[in-house]
């Protein structure tokens, strides 16, 4: 008798267990997501589609995001404030532009002379990376999740071919962020001009050079019809955007949404980084093709070391007097001497072998 009503009861219990989780599987969330980008933005604006329809298919329709893009939103560098006031759910931008309001947002896209993408996503995911990028978005109420990787940017279209330090005096460049603060150093004065006026602004002589993304994106602006040089790059080798998710958002979800969530989001990231491969050697097939006089170039040496020389004094001021920063900066600078010392007798020893024998 006794033990058939603890029975009974245990059963009863077990019962009203599964049937509230069946109620929690069944019931639905719809995120809404502002992405910094316009409308149909490639590549950028894919990666965002890309991780909402993973996770929808993923939750048999459990997990829906709605994305607005700055056309709807008109506010695409609110991302941060909207998605922390809870406005919006999630957001799909890049941590360097929040810089202005939380300095040490600065350092998870990507930083000059720092890691290449496979780096940096071993220094996130294996490293100290999610966890130090978390302690800084915590307090805003904030999760911020890496949203995709362009690959190592070019480092700009210029009229002039530089040859010295002197050829930088009073060049004035579209350059944004923290590698507009290292060029500053070095003499350039960096403006940062609305993407729709930077094609109009080199033609007119408004600026003297632009950096932009890479082949894929710059082709859409044109520049490879006004300007004769194009420089490798060295100040985003690995310009990884963001997805951000509001904290109670997250905590609202049951886990098994979290899980596909973090999934769709890490899944949708790394394609980005292969799709940009992917977009950016066409794009440079057809620029090769259509300019073939258009040459590319590397900084001359003496500009590459004083600009290797500023950005260390930058990042010593920017860990000065900021305990996270100088951890941030440490981790980052200790990550990147060991994993760069394999880097270089794997992808470093293999690619120049193959320049020797082509
Ligand atoms: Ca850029």
């Amino acid at each position: 008798m006794k033990i058939r009503s603890v029975l009974s009861a245990a059963v009863l219990a077990v019962s009203t267990v599964f049937a509230s989780t069946q109620a929690l599987a069944q019931e639905k969330f719809t995120l809404r997501l502002a992405e910094t980008w316009g409308p149909n933005f490639p590549i950028f604006g894919e990666a965002t589609k890309n991780m909402a329809e993973m996770a929808e298919k993923m939750s048999d329709g459990r997990l829906r995001i709605r994305i607005d893009s700055s056309n709807k939103h008109k506010a695409p560098f609110g991302v941060f404030d909207m998605v922390k006031a809870g406005q919006y759910d999630m957001g799909h931008s890049a941590s360097y532009y929040w810089k202005g309001k939380v300095p040490n947002t600065l350092f998870f896209t990507s930083m000059p002379f720092g890691m290449t993408a496979q780096e940096q996503y071993a220094w996130f995911y294996y490293g100290d990376g999610m966890e130090l990028m978390q302690e800084v978005y915590e307090p805003h109420n904030l999760m911020s999740f890496p949203g995709g990787n362009t690959g190592i940017q070019m480092g700009g279209w210029f009229r002039k071919e530089i040859n010295s330090i002197d050829d930088l005096q009073g060049l004035k460049m579209r350059i944004p962020g923290f590698a507009g603060e290292v060029f500053a150093e070095v003499g350039v004065s960096p403006t940062n001009i609305a993407p729709g006026e930077l094609y109009t602004a080199l033609e007119r002589n408004t600026i003297d050079a632009v950096e932009w993304v890479g082949p894929a994106l710059d082709l859409r602006l044109g520049f490879q019809q006004i300007a004769d040089y194009y420089y490798t790059g060295w100040h985003e080798p690995a310009t990884e955007l963001q997805f951000l998710v509001n904290k109670k958002t997250w905590e609202k979800l049951p886990a098994d949404l979290q899980e596909i969530l973090r999934i769709s989001m890490r899944t949708a990231a790394y394609d980005m980084l292969i799709q940009s491969q992917h977009e950016n050697a066409k794009a440079w097939a057809t620029i090769k093709e259509e300019h073939p006089e258009l040459q590319v170039k590397q900084f001359p040496e003496e500009v590459f070391e004083a600009m290797y020389k500023a950005n260390k004094k930058l990042l010593k001021e920017a860990a000065e007097g900021d305990e996270l920063a100088s951890r941030i900066v440490a981790s980052q600078e200790e990550y990147l001497e060991k994993s760069r010392a394999y880097t270089d007798i794997s992808e470093r020893a293999y690619l120049n072998t193959m320049a020797e024998v082509e």
